[in-house]
């Protein structure tokens, strides 16, 4: 077994895992990446660049080349329920430089974070690595065991930071203990192609009991079908036909494209949970992102509450690094700054999923536009808020170390 070590070794090259690597490794920590497949080319990643993001790459100075790859800015998101449209969130009054939300396909994000990170000496990234146990000694993790196409390494750390996500290993290792709180739906992922002359920004639509979101992706449409809990299998006994004529009522505009749909296998089953760690961190481990808090797609914010606990692990944890091994007080002061940030997103997805997702999926029927959408419509300063909500979320991070 091939040994390493270093100051940090980080679990998963997500969101988390790449941005807490990138700023760790700028405060001058030593710090390896490890992320199991051999790119970053996965289509279940969601594309939203959120404000705050955009504001953190402001504050690397790292915005102008940022931008500069091809992305869709999105000022307003809308909501069609019906025949009905909504617009229900306004970037344009954020107290962020960017006033949009950036779509670009997360591989893109991650890809430019690993370059960025690359030019730093002491940031290595490992690919086709994958986190499969912990190391401990005396009573505290001292590293962990990776498993690479040319066999194990054994990588001893100050710290294990465990950014590998809803399905983390580290997690499951680590015996931290988790609290249920579910999803009662999964989501289907699937592409329909891209005409000239249809709009780029991100289409949510509510119809007949379905519910289903577009992306702009470039050259085609990637798409979210929200189900229950369970019923692909069903889907799949119906049939391709039964399947197709499903998404033909809820495509809208792409309503007969659903016809490139040529078999199952070009759809994808991702299935959803929600839960959170009651304790984020044991002596010499702290788990971040989703691996930490398993996030709803709903609002699409999951993104954006890794990459802030990313930062906060950053601010809180690297001038520790650089003189000692943090103690269980240092970990724990992560977990208090994000704890309640993730309790009110969660809060504010699981009420989502309970009131109009699940009894609107159930009754089989489009629902009846509840008030505050027409409130949204008819006064537009409310849009701030929703849009503030989903593009910088509750309590944002900045850079403290430059
Ligand atoms: C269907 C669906 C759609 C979503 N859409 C959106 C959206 O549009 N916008 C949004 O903001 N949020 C969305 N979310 C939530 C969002 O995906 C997550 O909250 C977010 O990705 C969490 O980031 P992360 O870095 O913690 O974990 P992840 O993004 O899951 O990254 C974990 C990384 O670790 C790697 N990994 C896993 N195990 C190991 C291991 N043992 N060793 C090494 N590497 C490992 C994985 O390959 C992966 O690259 C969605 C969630 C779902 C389920």
């Amino acid at each position: 077994m091939e040994m390493l070590n270093t100051h940090v070794v980080i679990a998963g090259g997500g969101p988390a895992g790449m941005i807490a690597g990138l700023l760790l490794a700028r405060a001058g920590i030593d710090v390896i990446v490890l992320e199991k497949h051999k790119d970053f080319l996965r289509d279940f990643r969601g594309d939203t660049i959120h404000p705050s993001t955009l504001e953190l790459m402001v504050e690397l100075g790292l915005i102008a080349r940022f931008l500069a790859r091809p992305h869709t800015e999105v000022r307003e998101i809308t909501v069609e329920v019906g025949k009905e449209v909504f617009p229900v969130g306004d970037f344009t009054h954020l107290p962020t430089q960017c006033k949009f939300m950036a779509l670009m396909p997360q591989w893109d994000f991650l890809d430019f974070i690993s370059k960025e990170a690359r030019k730093l000496p002491n940031f290595l990234l490992m690919m086709e690595a994958e986190a499969t146990d912990l190391l401990a000694k005396r009573g505290r993790i001292a590293g962990l065991i990776a498993k690479t196409p040319e066999g194990l390494y054994e990588i001893r750390s100050r710290l294990v930071i465990g950014a590998d996500g809803r399905h983390s290993t580290i997690r499951a290792k680590s015996n931290l203990k988790s609290k249920e709180i579910g999803a009662p739906f999964d989501v289907l992922w699937l592409r329909l192609p891209f005409v000239q002359g249809d709009p780029v920004e991100p289409v949510a639509r509510f119809q007949g009991g379905d519910f289903f979101i577009m992306l702009y992706r470039g050259d085609y449409w990637q798409c979210a079908f929200v189900i229950p809990k369970g019923a692909f299998n069903m889907m799949k006994a119906e049939g391709l036909t039964g399947f197709r004529a499903r998404l033909r009522t809820v495509a809208g505009f792409a309503r007969e494209r659903v016809e490139t749909i040529q078999s199952f296998d070009d759809v994808r089953l991702l299935t959803v949970k929600v839960d959170r760690l009651t304790r984020w961190a044991r002596r010499g481990l702290i788990c971040i992102g989703d691996a930490a808090h398993a996030m709803s797609p709903v609002g699409g914010v999951g993104v954006n509450l890794a990459i802030q606990d990313a930062v906060a692990t950053a601010n809180i944890l690297a001038p520790v690094l650089l003189k000692h091994t943090p103690r269980l007080s240092d970990l724990n002061k992560v977990q208090k700054r994000r704890q309640w940030p993730t309790e009110i997103t969660q809060w504010f997805q699981v009420q989502a999923q309970k009131r109009v997702l699940t009894p609107n999926m159930r009754a089989r029927q489009t629902p009846k536009p509840p008030w505050i959408l027409y409130a949204l419509r008819r006064w537009p300063w409310l849009r701030r808020w929703p849009a503030r909500f989903v593009g910088v979320g509750a309590r944002p991070e900045h850079v403290e170390i430059r």
